[in-house]
């Protein structure tokens, strides 16, 4: 059977260390680290998204600033605050939060946030360090699954990793964090031919397709670490892309649906924001490492 991985201890753990860095930067620098997030528009999953973003700062101490504009504000409207946000000492992070109301472009605003403050790590600047292995702000729930492979002493190098999903929140940024630490990677999504038999040729699965249970024990390796990122609310409960009792036999770590990933992504978002006011302050330069 496999060895379940328990994200919300491994998230737990790296917010203390948070936490602690925190309270550190705050002593030496008379501020904490600030992360500013940006709300347009009243879609009640987002509000819940960036109220759950703010209160985890607040636990940790780093000071939210909670920006809300109405669904009606304007592209220029948006540019200019993060523009103000971009200019502001008191700011380390900026998180737009998407989807941003139709008329809006998203792409446009995201590419406007400081690639140093990209906590996010998702402007075109930081997919490109990302891509050429330069340091900078990585892509929170990628970083995430670094993380969660490392606590459960998952080998990387050398390993063949198979990604399903290429989108960029989650799939190609993870694909090149696998890279960068040297596993061998393929990359899977709607049109590769036969996925099963890919999957199956894993040392490390990880599924981020949302497709509710779509990979079972066809697609997985005896003894493959399976990483689920899929998230999918159900009449039965949250589930993952991963069909969990078929495959939890086979593998040998599997992540749950909720507790695995999940409770990373905010975790991530926080020590990106803590690693970017080290970085503008001067303490330590932004890493080059994976996750
Ligand atoms: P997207 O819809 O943007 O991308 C899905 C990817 O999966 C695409 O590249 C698509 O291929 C591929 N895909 C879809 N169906 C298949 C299939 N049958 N076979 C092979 N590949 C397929 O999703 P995201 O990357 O944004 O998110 C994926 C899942 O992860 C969702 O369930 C989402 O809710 C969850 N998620 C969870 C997070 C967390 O914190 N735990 C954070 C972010 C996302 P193609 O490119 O060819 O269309």
């Amino acid at each position: 059977m496999a060895r379940i991985i328990d994200g919300k201890a491994v998230a737990e753990r790296l917010r203390d260390e948070v936490r602690a860095g925190a309270e550190v930067f705050a002593a030496d620098h008379g501020r904490p680290p600030g992360l500013a997030t940006i709300l347009v528009g009243d879609d009640p999953a987002s509000d819940v998204y960036v109220s759950g973003k703010q209160r985890a700062c607040g636990a940790v101490g780093i000071e939210g600033f909670d920006h809300r504009l109405p669904a009606t504000a304007t592209q220029s409207e948006v540019a200019d605050l993060i523009a103000r946000l971009n200019d502001d000492p008191a700011v380390d992070g900026i998180l737009l939060q998407l989807p941003v109301p139709a008329g809006l472009d998203a792409d446009a605003l995201t590419a406007s946030i400081d690639p140093d403050k990209d906590v996010d790590g998702l402007t075109p600047v930081s997919a490109g360090r990302l891509a050429l292995g330069q340091p900078g702000l990585r892509p929170c729930t990628p970083s995430g699954i670094i993380l969660l492979l490392d606590a459960h002493d998952v080998p990387i190098e050398g390993a063949h990793a198979v990604v399903v999903g290429r989108s960029n929140l989650v799939g190609k940024p993870v694909s090149a964090l696998l890279l960068a630490r040297n596993a061998t990677v393929t990359t899977c999504h709607s049109r590769t031919r036969d996925l099963a038999a890919t999957c199956a040729t894993a040392d490390i699965l990880v599924v981020a397709a949302g497709k509710a249970k779509m990979i079972g024990p066809a697609h997985v390796k005896p003894g493959a670490a399976v990483i689920d990122v899929g998230i999918h609310r159900t009449d039965d409960g949250l589930m993952g892309d991963v069909d969990f009792e078929a495959v939890e036999p086979l593998a040998g770590v599997l992540t749950p649906v909720p507790g695995g990933v999940g409770p990373m992504t905010i975790t991530c978002l926080l020590r990106n924001t803590l690693a970017a006011a080290r970085a503008r302050e001067g303490v330590e330069a932004l890493s080059g490492a994976a996750g």
